[in-house]
């Protein structure tokens, strides 16, 4: 069943996926407000509040990042309204200046943050373990185990964050977000989406109400620390002179390795729901009378050290185990923790070996563009012209499908570090190196952190090329809408050419990547442009996602015509396989090249690079037609 299906349905068992459960437990604890920035793992969360927020009556939006995302949950938290924001664990970095004074001053209405992380980089440039924010900035910190745990404990936070009037973290990792469990429903009740506003000395963090805030702070953390020790997400299980101590998703592997030992009732198990803080007393509970406790957690030793810290304190003298046994990088798996535990209790284990288990051979694949990706075009001809002209320069690249780029052959992103970053750093390399620096971004990313770094360039007017990839859409997370969507009912298109010429930008040039003629010399004009004015050039390189408009033509019913090989005409020279690089195309044994008609989606952009034209339309059919749904 869809999750839409089942917002009527107010008991019984289901399967959801993780990002689902959490949702329901959102819905089920009053939710009212809800916004978010994709990001895997965690976008799933807001698509199914979006999909059902007519029928429940919620506000929900995706935003334009992360930190508006949590000041707009943050402002409806105050009316009273019981709000949400979820994103990626690297997003909380771009929401992190709200969330550190949200807990000074505290809120109205419940502030659920969720925040999923993604141990072992799925799909992510670093790893960090967001648990640490609870740290930092006095928010408590609740992790689920499996996707039953995660709608309970949504729902309970939403609670929590009212009783304390506190933010509260949420997080998750990708094997609990993106897993299916059988999840317990329960009603959902009636949504409050308006409030009202009380003007409080608190919400202004001036310093002289900031230091009386964080004295309040202090007396709620206490409060809170206390009352961690009374949740059913902490709990001790089993019995025996030996302690694992085990927090989040690692609860789930630890119980399965006990089984597998058949040792269950043999070990004494503390269940953390709530890392930060800690459950002390339970803790100190737990650990009298055993002589050894593994810690296991994925990722950082977070939950390790403070156990250390609070036995010390409490004289309490067992061998503590941890991260020297466990280990600190990637996900955990079931070989991995079943390897620590029997380390830990001195048990035989070795990784079961599958018998006659067959030798597949599989061809190494690249990350590659989808078939007629308005990407490709571009990145191809870039290439093509600073290897003809022998042009020096640096290709300052940022987070999205573009990021594919750095690929062979196109070699165009030199580096990519964190979302907007292209032109920031562009920018810092513009200025010390003599390169030509051409910073390539998307649309989304543009509009999510680009803008000041444009401004900034323009400012101090220093000669970069920015080249916007517009494909009007937020194609990597799975299609969300941005500023740049045009097609969207209760939001606005924004044209990027009209903000980078309101900004001052002098040189704004709107191409079609599939015109591979002009992309060259738009870019060719850029340069001379930069070298000679030395301010900024900024180019809009604007085409339809692929798979957007493929999904537009099948449900209009327009057939998509696949492009072929003129086998006479084909020389094999390569351009169109090892060049231009459409996974549609595929070499022959005579080095001929041949389109696969299942994945080409007649785009036509391969055309242009044949320098015999052998590649053209299966059959004649409507151009302008089949045009229209790409832009
Ligand atoms: S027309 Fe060419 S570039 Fe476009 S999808 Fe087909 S093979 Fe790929
Ligand atoms: S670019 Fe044209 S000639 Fe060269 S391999 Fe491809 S189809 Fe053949």
């Amino acid at each position: 069943m869809s999750f839409r299906s089942l917002v009527g349905v107010s008991s019984g068992r289901y399967l959801l996926l993780g990002n689902e459960a959490i949702a329901r437990g959102a819905l089920e604890g009053g939710l009212g407000f809800a916004a978010a920035y994709p990001g895997t793992p965690s976008s799933e969360i807001l698509e199914s509040l979006i999909s059902v927020k007519d029928a429940v009556g919620i506000y929900a939006e995706w935003s334009v990042n992360e930190k508006v995302a949590f000041e707009a949950a943050y402002g409806a938290s105050l009316a009273g309204v019981n709000a949400l924001t979820a994103m990626k664990h690297v997003g909380m970095n771009v929401a992190a200046d709200p969330l550190m004074s949200s807990a000074y001053t505290g809120v109205e209405g419940a502030l659920v943050i969720v925040t999923a992380d993604d141990p072992s980089m799925h799909s992510s440039q670093n790893e960090q373990d967001n648990r640490w924010y609870g740290v930092h900035a006095y928010i408590p910190v609740f992790e689920p185990f499996d996707a039953d745990e995660a709608k309970k404990m949504t729902k309970y936070v939403f609670e929590f964050s009212r009783r304390f009037k506190h933010p509260v973290i949420l997080r998750t990792t990708t094997r609990v977000s993106h897993s299916r469990g059988v999840v317990e429903l329960g009603p959902i009740p009636e949504v409050r989406i308006k409030g009202k506003f009380n003007k409080e000395d608190r919400y202004v963090v001036i310093p002289a109400n900031a230091r009386k805030n964080k004295i309040k702070l202090l007396e709620k953390w206490d409060a809170i620390s206390e009352v961690v020790n009374e949740l059913p997400f902490n709990k001790v299980e089993g019995d025996g002179k030996k302690l694992i101590i085990a927090s989040g998703s690692a609860y789930g592997y630890v119980i399965e390795a006990l089984d597998y030992f058949k040792i269950r009732d043999k070990v004494r198990v503390l269940k953390i729901g709530t890392p930060v803080p800690l459950p002390k007393k339970i803790l100190i509970e737990a650990a009298e009378e055993v002589d050894k406790i593994l810690v296991v957690e994925e990722l950082d030793s977070l939950v390790e050290t403070n156990v250390k810290s609070v036995l010390h304190d409490s004289r309490i003298e067992a061998e503590v185990r941890g991260k020297d046994l466990v280990g600190y990088e990637f996900e955990l798996n079931h070989s991995r923790v079943r390897k620590a535990i029997a380390k830990f209790l001195d048990l035989d284990y070795s990784v079961p070996q599958t018998p006659n288990q067959p030798v597949v051979s599989v061809p190494t694949r690249i990350p590659t563009l989808c078939p007629g990706c308005p990407y490709r075009p571009l990145f191809f001809e870039l290439r093509r012209l600073v290897n003809q002209e022998k042009i020096p320069y640096i290709a300052s690249g940022d987070i999205g499908c573009y990021s594919l780029g750095y690929n062979p052959p196109y070699r165009m992103q030199d580096i990519i570090i964190e979302m907007g970053s292209s032109i920031g750093v562009g920018y810092g390399l513009s200025i010390t190196t003599d390169d030509n620096v051409i910073a390539i971004i998307g649309d989304s990313t543009f509009y999510h952190a680009g803008l000041p770094p444009l401004v900034n360039a323009v400012w101090h007017k220093k000669p970069l090329i920015v080249i916007v990839l517009d494909n009007e859409v937020i194609a990597m997370t799975g299609h969300q809408p941005a500023p740049s969507s045009k097609d969207g009912k209760e939001t606005r298109y924004i044209p990027i050419e009209n903000v980078v010429t309101g900004f001052g930008v002098r040189f704004v040039e709107v191409i079609d990547p599939y015109d591979i003629k002009t992309v060259r010399e738009v870019v060719k004009k850029a340069l001379s442009y930069v070298r000679e004015v030395k301010e900024p050039a900024v180019i809009i390189a604007r085409r339809k996602c692929a798979l957007e408009v493929v999904r537009d033509l099948r449900r209009a019913g327009v057939e998509i015509v696949p492009y072929v090989v003129l086998e006479d005409k084909c020389i094999g020279c390569g351009i169109c396989y090892d060049w231009f690089v459409c996974p549609a195309i595929i070499p022959g044994s005579n080095k001929k090249a041949w389109i696969d008609p299942e994945l080409c989606i007649g785009c036509s952009a391969c055309a242009q690079v044949c320098p015999t034209k052998a590649i053209v339309p299966q059959k004649e059919y409507n151009k302008e037609e089949v045009e229209k749904f790409w832009r």
